[in-house]
């Protein structure tokens, strides 16, 4: 084995084999894969092999089918056969929200490419004779799905990297990592030592393990499953292969394998394996098989296809794989480690794995991983992922893997975990909360406790009429909203105005002011949107999204320099209130003795001040539009501070508001929020931020871009679109129709109570930014009118928050 290499890719399973195949390919030669056994000795070599390109975010569907794609290529450079068989697939609805779920998912597919269709339930039977009718309400159809053959893949990526210059050891377990202070490693293995520049973390089933080597927890549990062969089956015989199938009710998956079929379940009660720590005797095994664990998906399974129910069991299979979360991959590099990567919690490694390796080849090679990965990014994780807390959100979603999630429903497992001071006050006045980075916050408010529930539903929902009227108290008198679930940062030392002007794209604002600004990267394209406040001159408190703190604090330790300033994230030391609307001024003068007239205290300002006996921020800004205050104060002050507020507000009309009025009222002023609007596939200009970038000021990371993307006007546009929607809203990713073509997707949407109509922000070509007419947006299936606005539904000159 050599004693250095530029990378070393720790693990040979379908990912590690990707990770090393992308490495080569994107132009770095001397790469090692280090595996412990042999290739596929991980969850790999027992897959059932099955992709498909669907997903819930749309740029990882994308990555699903740029790794479906890839499979033709690998086999051609390797002469390593994938076995892969497209044999197209279709997804059974036996419900009417299912077959909503599907019509969304088919919509949102129209703009990524994909030819999905819905068909009905007889045509369904014409593809897939294996059902019994009676069971199902529709279903789509999807030509690009199939099965591969694990082994295959994993060989045929390795062959491929091997061929581009790479070195396979195999039977050589990593066993530690050490640091060295130039930010390389060494890679201690059972066979030797190598000195590393890069490690990557692709270890799959002991990617746990792999961390703690460098002290760190990755939330990945890995959890047993099961898929059963049947015996040869008469229905089978001589036909063309059968499709793909899922049943969302039975919580079942099948396809045929040779003369019979394999089903696949993801049962209710799912059974984590190794919780703790995973055996590294583990290897080519499974795990002894309990059909009494699967049976009520079995039962369902053979009422719903009955051939089945009549062909016997060949053969079980139970093997474990890893789950983050959110189900989602873990990739990228680690905040606080340097040159330190992983790739994995890979639950879907025949459909996401070249994705992952092209995505964390391009992040290691170009600096950037050149595509939206923001939903498989390591960094959407925080301090709360605790193991117990992994451990209850990964049986939560490998037991939901075939259910509905509705735009207004919350997940129950761990909860609550975080909440802050006024959490049990706002339970009082009966606040439906949602879990944000598992900090409960408040979402809507009911008139009863017994009417504090929401009723799941994609359309408008129970809690409408409530969301209404907070819209209207803002609008006429003043609402009070928690808003302690911003992320907050410490910008302090005497560089750092300099650093921050380098950092962001708008000027560092002078001390009592505020700036809004956009952070790019050097591509350009939006990281971040941030309230910088300055209150003194060495100062600059930073508001920006709590579930980004991780991704901005690695970008920010990067390009801190060695002295004169320092970054803190402080997002769970401060809490904070806002109130807004008419009344607000009035409401917060009667309890602070700061003159808060506009000519003493204007819009954007930002002053230390005392709120009766609360020492705290306030800031002029609000996020619905009006005129409003935000109030930071350390978590201790919070209680006292909104029963001041509360008991001051009585005479002013006060009440609560939550996330949902908010998200409604931001629409209609159309400002952006990160991970919606804003995210690294769009320029500030396409964003309509431009006037928050200033090219005056000196340089900042991304300049040159994006005065680029100003001088070409980019190729997008955010707008915001007044919907002729009956009685569902957009909601976010459902495609934007200009004269009979999908040429857009929907960012978010929502009804706008304060100017009674329904409202979607969206982004279309710039060519047609200008269109007047021909806009439609698709909401469940119908496509409806769509007006252009030319500036925002509420208040389109900002004259109520500058009052
Ligand atoms: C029953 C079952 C059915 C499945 N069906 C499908 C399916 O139909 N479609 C699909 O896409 N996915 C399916 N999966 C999931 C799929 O198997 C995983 O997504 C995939 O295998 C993940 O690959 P990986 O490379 O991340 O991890 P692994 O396969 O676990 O590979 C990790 C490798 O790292 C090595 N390693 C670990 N630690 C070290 C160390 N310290 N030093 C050296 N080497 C080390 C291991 O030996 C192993 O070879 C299924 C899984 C199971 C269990």
């Amino acid at each position: 084995m050599k004693s250095h290499a530029k990378v070393v890719v720790i693990g040979g399973g379908v990912v590690g084999a990707s990770v090393l195949y992308h490495l080569t390919k994107a132009g770095w030669k001397d790469v090692l894969l280090v595996e412990r056994a042999e290739l596929t000795s991980g969850s790999t070599w027992h897959a059932a092999g099955g992709m498909h390109t669907i997903n819930g975010d749309p740029n990882v569907a994308k990555l699903q089918q740029y790794t479906i794609q890839l499979y033709k290529e690998i086999e051609q450079i390797s002469g390593q056969s994938c076995g892969v068989h497209i044999t197209g697939g279709i997804m059974l609805a036996g419900t009417r929200e299912r077959l909503d779920w599907l019509k969304m998912a088919q919509a949102r597919g129209r703009y990524l490419g994909m030819h999905l269709e819905i068909i009905s339930v007889d045509e369904a039977a014409k593809l897939f004779p294996l059902m019994d009718k009676k069971h199902f309400a529709g279903a789509m159809y999807d030509p690009i799905e199939g099965h591969v053959d694990p082994y295959g893949v994993t060989h045929a990526y390795a062959k491929s990297a091997q061929i581009g210059g790479a070195e396979i050891v195999r039977k050589s377990r990593v066993v530690d990592l050490c640091a060295r202070p130039d930010g390389s490693w060494d890679v201690i293995t059972e066979q030797g030592n190598v000195h590393a520049e890069h490690v990557v973390n692709a270890a799959g089933l002991w990617a746990r393990e792999v961390g703690r080597m460098v002290g760190i927890e990755l939330p990945i549990l890995a959890m047993e499953h099961q898929y059963l062969i049947t015996g040869d089956m008469p229905q089978l015989a001589g036909k063309k292969e059968q499709l793909h199938a899922i049943d969302f009710e039975g919580e079942i998956y099948l396809r045929q394998e040779r003369g019979g079929m394999l089903m696949g379940t993801y049962e209710r009660a799912g059974v984590p394996w190794s919780p703790v720590t995973t055996p590294w005797d583990f290897g080519q095994d499974l795990l002894p098989n309990d059909l009494e664990r699967i049976a009520p998906s079995l039962e369902v399974g053979f009422e719903h296809f009955p051939a089945l129910g009549n062909a016997g069991i060949k053969k079980v299979v139970n093997g474990p794989f890893t789950f983050a979360p959110d189900g989602n991959p873990l990739i990228g590099p680690i905040k606080g480690l340097r040159n330190f990567w992983v790739a994995c919690g890979v639950m879907a490694g025949f459909s996401q794995g070249g994705g992952v390796g092209l995505a964390l080849s391009r992040w290691m090679v170009e600096g950037d991983p050149g595509a939206d990965i923001w939903g498989m990014d390591v960094a959407r994780y925080g301090d709360w992922t605790t193991l117990a807390y992994t451990n209850a959100k990964v049986r939560e979603n490998y037991s939901r893997r075939f259910s509905i999630r509705f735009p207004n429903e919350e997940l129950t497992a761990a909860r609550p975990l975080r909440t802050t001071p006024i959490y049990e006050k706002l339970k009082a006045e009966h606040a439906v909360f949602g879990d944000y980075c598992a900090l409960e916050h408040p979402l809507w408010f009911a008139p009863t406790a017994a009417e504090a529930k929401d009723q799941v539903s994609f359309r408008r929902s129970n809690s409408h009429p409530h969301v209404a009227r907070e819209c209207r108290t803002v609008r006429d008198a003043v609402g009070l909203l928690e808003i302690s679930n911003y992320g907050k940062f410490e910008v302090r030392g005497p560089g750092a105005a300099e650093w921050l002007s380098r950092m962001m794209a708008n000027r560092v604002p002078a001390v009592g002011r505020i700036a809004l600004t956009p952070m790019l990267n050097a591509r350009g394209k939006l990281i971040g949107d941030f309230t910088m406040c300055r209150p003194s001159q060495d100062h600059i408190f930073l508001i920006g999204t709590y579930a980004a703190e991780t991704y901005y604090m690695r970008w920010f330790e990067r390009h801190l320099p060695p002295a004169g300033v320092s970054v803190r994230p402080c997002a769970m030391e401060y809490a904070g209130l806002s109130i807004a609307g008419p009344h607000s001024r009035a409401l917060l003068q009667s309890v602070v003795r700061d003159d808060l007239a506009t000519a003493a205290f204007p819009f954007m300002s930002f002053r230390r001040m005392e709120i009766g006996m609360v020492p705290g921020y306030v800031g002029r800004v609000s996020f619905t539009g009006d005129l409003g205050f935000e109030i930071w104060v350390t978590s201790d002050y919070q209680r006292a501070l909104y029963d001041l507020l509360v008991e001051a507000g009585r005479e002013y009309g006060l009440k609560p508001f939550g996330g949902r009025a908010l998200n409604a009222m931001r629409i209609e002023k159309s400002f952006g929020t990160w991970a919606r609007e804003y995210r690294p596939i769009y320029g500030p200009f396409e964003a309509g931020l431009g006037r928050f970038v200033d090219f005056k000021k000196g340089d900042f990371i991304g300049r040159s871009a994006a005065a680029e993307e100003k001088d070409g006007g980019g190729a997008l546009r955010l707008v915001c679109f007044q919907v002729a929607a009956t009685d569902a809203d957009a909601i976010g990713d459902e495609p934007i129709w200009h004269d009979g073509k999908t040429v857009g997707w929907v960012t978010s949407g929502a009804f706008g109570h304060r100017v009674g109509e329904s409202l979607a922000l969206g982004y279309v070509p710039a060519s047609l930014a200008a269109s007047d007419g021909g806009f439609e947006i698709e909401i469940i299936g119908e496509r409806h009118a769509a007006a252009r606005l030319t500036g925002a539904a509420f208040d389109p000159n900002g004259a109520l928050m500058r009052a």
